[in-house]
């Protein structure tokens, strides 16, 4: 008998039927003796819909009541899916995080995991209830309600999945698993029976929204057994052959097995360009334009910087494109004039483009291929960054498409490679 936590994305709890599904999912693993934890998201569009709803009064919402109404789509869920899984003959009990508690920081829209109390849910499970908790959510010291992120529901259930020390946590979605790209973008794309720990790290953290990269750094830290698969199968498939579908994140490089060199092709728009131009090439200058950024709590991804002329450069960088505008304003409202810049140009219109893989270890020439292969496609890259295992380079947004096409083929994603991401 194991202790395992089940994650329903938004898709997956998208309609009453749904939810029945899931239901007669988990009861399958119930009545197989596990010992289940269950974290469903908000009904798909439930949470887009209430961020509207905060935006219709307030353009730039009060982040604490923002919270306080996006954290709702998923107490509807728990509380619908406990229903369903009564209704089945299942004892089930559902709790928001604050019950829990899952306690935060107080970073309200992306919060933080602090810790999570563990023991209202094993007594629970003791008692031989499932145990319904809502993904997305949890609560600061001061008893604020506080939501991690979009797509944070990965985060809660891998870091419950942690708390309870889970023989394993299964992220249900709309997917059957971990592709070499986004299959929405690229139909040739295919799944990863496998893909390291690392490897989803950076697809995550570069844009694969396949899971939160919350989620893949809790998986890392505490060794959790995460597996992506997909709640679209009929809930009666046989239980050992959905345990074993999908992908496996693992922790070990399997060695005896030729490593494919790209596991994947990772992609987002997300990000926006700033370029403070002409600015005086000197000691403290990435100091004195990024440390005033960092002040306002405005994380800085990509950063570039010129070769002078003259004794001036420009200097680039790309940050979220909903913190765009602040740090806009935090440049023009005092940066400028102290390190006396010339014109601070922004630019939305960019994607950041990424080929991931450990192989790239051994490989070299990797990013030669992916630069030939932008050029031949006459895509200009604007910024380039590198990693032991990755390479992203910042496009123009519209060739975004094409270039993740042209990769995906040139790196040999599309054919039925031996041991890809293995
Ligand atoms: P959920 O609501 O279940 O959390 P998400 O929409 O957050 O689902 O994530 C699943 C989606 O992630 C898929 O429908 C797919 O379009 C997208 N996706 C992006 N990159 C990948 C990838 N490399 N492999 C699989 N899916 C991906
Ligand atoms: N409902 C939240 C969102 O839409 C969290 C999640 O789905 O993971 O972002
Ligand atoms: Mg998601």
């Amino acid at each position: 008998m194991a202790l395992i936590v089940h994650k329903y994305g938004g898709t997956s709890m998208g309609s009453v039927e749904r939810i029945q599904n899931v239901a007669r999912r988990v009861a399958k693993w119930r009545a197989a003796g596990h010992r289940m934890v269950v974290v469903p998201s908000a009904m798909s569009g439930e949470t887009n819909r209430l961020i509207a709803l905060a935006r219709e009064i307030q353009a730039q919402p009060d982040p604490r009541e923002l919270d306080m109404i996006a954290s709702t789509g998923e107490q509807v869920s728990v509380g619908l899916l406990a229903m369903a899984l009564k209704a089945l003959g299942t004892d089930a009990i559902s709790y928001t995080g604050w019950q829990v508690p899952v306690r935060t920081d107080s970073a309200y829209t992306k919060a933080r995991i602090l810790s999570i109390d563990d023991a209202r849910v094993r007594a629970d499970l003791d008692a031989g209830r499932v145990v319904i908790v809502t993904g997305f959510q949890g609560i600061d010291e001061l008893g604020h309600v506080t939501t991690l992120g979009r797509g944070g529901s990965d985060t809660s259930a891998v870091a419950i999945a942690a708390a309870l020390k889970a023989d394993e946590c299964l992220i249900y979605t709309d997917v059957d698993g971990v592709y070499t790209t986004d299959p929405r973008v690229v139909p040739e794309a295919r799944r990863l029976e496998r893909i390291t720990f690392e490897e989803m790290l950076e697809m995550a953290s570069l844009g694969s929204k396949v899971l939160q990269i919350r989620s893949v750094e809790f998986a890392g830290k505490y060794r959790v057994k995460t597996r992506v698969l997909s709640s679209l199968t009929p809930p009666d498939v046989p239980l050992q052959v959905e345990a074993n579908s999908g992908t496996l994140i693992t922790f070990e490089e399997d060695t005896s097995m030729e490593q494919a060199v790209i596991s994947g092709i990772a992609f987002n728009r997300d990000e926006a360009k700033i370029t403070v131009m002409n600015v005086p090439d000197r000691p403290g200058i990435a100091f004195q334009i990024l440390g005033p950024i960092a002040d306002a709590n405005i994380d800085v991804d990509m950063i570039i910087q010129n070769q002078s002329v003259g004794g001036m450069t420009d200097f680039s960088f790309t940050v979220h494109r909903n913190e765009y505008q602040k740090a806009l304003d935090v440049l023009e409202g005092k940066v400028r004039e102290t390190i006396k810049a010339g014109d601070i140009v922004g630019d939305p219109k960019i994607c950041k483009v990424s080929a991931v893989g450990i192989g790239m270890r051994s490989h070299v020439g990797i990013a030669s291929q992916m630069f030939r292969t932008l050029s031949e496609e006459g895509i200009n890259i604007q910024m380039i960054s590198t990693s032991e295992i990755k390479i992203s380079v910042v496009i123009e947004d519209k060739y975004m498409e094409l270039a993740v096409r042209a990769l995906h083929k040139a790196f040999g994603l599309d054919q039925p490679a031996a041991a890809i991401g293995a």
